[in-house]
């Protein structure tokens, strides 16, 4: 759980393309903040930001009041998911979910304790020991929750997780994903083009179009006519 401040952030690459135009937002802990908006507005570029892979350009980050904008990713308290798993296929599942931790050097005996847990909650126990090529698309969608939900970080980024997905996993996990932050509360942040998602999973709604933003608000005050 945390809260985040975006105090007009902008982004603007070498190249001089202005990706994202003094975008202010307020998340609360517990929030799930949905941005949605077509391709090339700023969603990933923002994401980004946040994790701190992408220099911020105008503008300042903070987490739980404090200023982010020069702080590592490695520093930074966030477990990002992504639109194409980033699974390590030569690992088993229970080594995907291990890897990041193992890095961080946690110790054996609580990283087993976390991925045990992730498993159980992702329904994955009986797949620990296989390899990626040996899942269905919705199960490689698990393990990539689950490498994020074992770092037990305050702040999840989602981007474009389901894509990937046919429409009926799709909106299958869609629900298990709304049922996972109710259980864990971890403040999300989780991008998409799909309205729909948006509606169903947001406690806020974030509308950009060009870099800019152009409504934030609930699903209710976004998309039911006043
Ligand atoms: P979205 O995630 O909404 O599809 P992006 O944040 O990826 O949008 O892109 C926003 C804008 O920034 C687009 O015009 C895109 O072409 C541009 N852009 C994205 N990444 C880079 C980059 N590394 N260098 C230059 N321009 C980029
Ligand atoms: P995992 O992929 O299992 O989560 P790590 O978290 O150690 O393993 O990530 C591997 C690489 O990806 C590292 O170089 C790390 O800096 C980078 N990385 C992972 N998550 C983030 C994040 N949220 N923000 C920035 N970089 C990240």
């Amino acid at each position: 759980m945390a809260s985040l401040v975006l105090d007009n952030i902008s982004k603007v690459y070498d190249n001089k393309v202005t990706a994202v135009s003094n975008f202010h937002l307020q998340v609360e802990d517990e929030e799930f903040i949905v941005f949605v908006g077509p391709s090339g507005c700023g969603k990933s570029t923002t994401l980004r930001m946040i994790a701190g892979l992408e220099e911020i350009s105008g503008g300042d980050f903070f987490v739980d009041g404090k200023r982010m904008n020069d702080v590592t990713p490695k520093e930074r308290d966030i477990a990002m998911v992504f639109q194409n798993y980033a699974l390590y296929p030569h690992m088993t599942v229970y080594e995907n979910m291990a890897f990041g931790l193992k890095l961080r050097k946690v110790p054996k005996k609580e990283i087993d304790r976390r991925v045990n847990e992730a498993a159980a909650i992702l329904g994955l126990e009986s797949y620990l020991k296989r390899k990626p090529k040996a899942l269905s698309g919705g199960q490689r969608q698990r393990v990539a929750l689950g490498r994020a939900i074992v770092r037990d970080a305050k702040i999840f980024l989602m981007d474009e997780p389901l894509s990937n997905l046919d429409s009926k996993l799709r909106v299958q996990m869609r629900a298990e994903i709304a049922k996972l932050h109710q259980r864990l509360k971890t403040t999300t942040i989780y991008v998409t083009h799909d309205q729909t998602e948006a509606m169903t999973m947001a406690s806020r709604i974030v509308i950009m179009k060009d870099g800019v933003v152009q409504q934030i608000g609930t699903p209710k005050e976004v998309y039911e006519e006043p």
